[in-house]
């Protein structure tokens, strides 16, 4: 029998994560999993009672945070690196409408991938200094990165035949910085310009790397396990009633529909806080059949000018969890996200969270 096709059926996301420790670690008996990678079982209540200590800058986990946004952005750099010198095309230095550093955003994103998906995976809070950190590294990958290339080229000044600085060098590049037009024909140089250029880059590059940590770092957070949440059902709530053209001139079918509106908030309001009682005093099964209740007119309320977004998050470890609720208007270019308000839901039931679908 193929037992791999089975493991993979029954596998679950924590026992990818438990094989992988088991794949770093070489002797798997003798030693426990390491935390980073530990299974919801007795080790992980263990981790639990010092997680401040294990997520705090400087533990381990977030160094393995560190290191692999380090690595990330090594094998980014090293394909930029690759690609302009193998096959001419200069990652780095796409522009769109000549301002947009198109190029280097998108590399300092898949750059910074690692610094996020690990935090992800290892649990670690995202720090606000965490997040200055990466835009100094960035900027250090980006210039180190520069002086790579330099070493590489073996410059020398063919009047003198004396090698040329790594400063010099970098100025003549900033200086010479030119777009390729359309036509395939080079424009002219930027001069001091091209300085500014330069910094377009570095920090599209620099910055562009916050983008997945950040994403990451919104996500609703288990303190008391030190792992991020799972989003486990969404559900959308009307919030005012469909938009009707009505005659200026007919003031009582005018009245009628602002009467029909006022209630509709009203009712919004109240099941609202209905929910939000719910999520306070950890009644999974009522927030599950509320969910369930409105999934039939889920199209219908996405068309509406308001609705209410409901989302709940459930801790993989513990089951206490988050109800997060956020009214949206409009729809296409004028839609607008508003405040998210967060209901915390207390945890005291055994599981991982699967009760609610
Ligand atoms: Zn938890």
């Amino acid at each position: 029998m193929d037992s791999t096709k089975i493991f993979s059926r029954i596998e679950k996301p924590l026992e990818r994560e438990h094989r992988m420790s088991r794949r770093i670690d070489p002797q798997p008996s003798r030693r426990p999993p390491p935390a980073l990678f530990a299974t919801p079982g007795r080790e992980n209540i263990e981790m639990n009672t010092n997680t401040r200590a294990q997520t705090g800058a400087g533990s381990l986990p977030y160094m393995y945070v560190l290191f692999s946004g380090l690595a990330t952005t090594a094998l980014t750099l090293l394909l930029v690196y690759l690609l302009n010198a193998r096959a001419d095309i200069n990652l780095m230095g796409y522009y769109f409408d000549y301002v947009l550093p198109a190029g280097a955003m998108g590399v300092g994103i898949l750059a910074g991938s690692g610094y996020g998906v690990m935090s992800w995976i290892a649990g670690v809070k995202i720090p606000r200094t965490l997040l200055w950190t990466i835009i100094f590294l960035q900027c250090v990958a980006y210039f180190y990165a520069q002086y790579i290339v330099f070493e590489h080229l073996h410059l020398v000044y063919s009047s003198t035949n004396q090698p040329v600085g790594f400063f010099e060098y970098f100025d003549w590049s900033a200086r010479s910085f030119a777009f390729k037009e359309d036509n395939g024909e080079t424009g002219n140089a930027m001069g001091a310009w091209g300085y500014a250029f330069r910094l377009l880059e570095v920090s599209g590059f620099a910055f562009t790397a916050l983008l997945i940590p950040v994403w990451v770092s919104r996500v609703p957070y288990c303190d008391s396990c030190g792992r991020y949440m799972r989003r486990k059902a969404g559900a959308v709530m009307p919030g005012s009633v469909p938009f009707r053209k009505i005659k200026k001139s007919d003031t009582h079918a005018q009245a009628a529909y602002k009467e029909e509106g006022k209630q509709a908030v009203e009712s919004a309001a109240n099941a609202l806080k209905v929910l939000g009682e719910m999520a306070g005093s950890g009644q999974i099964d009522a927030l599950n059949n509320a969910f369930a209740a409105l999934a039939p007119g889920r199209k219908a309320a996405h068309k509406l000018p308001v609705r209410h977004v409901l989302s709940l998050y459930f801790c993989p470890t513990c089951a206490s969890g988050q109800l997060n609720v956020v009214p949206v208007s409009g729809h296409g270019k004028r839609m607008r996200w508003g405040k998210t308000v967060t209901c915390p839901i207390p945890g005291g039931r055994a599981g991982d969270g699967e009760q609610v679908r």
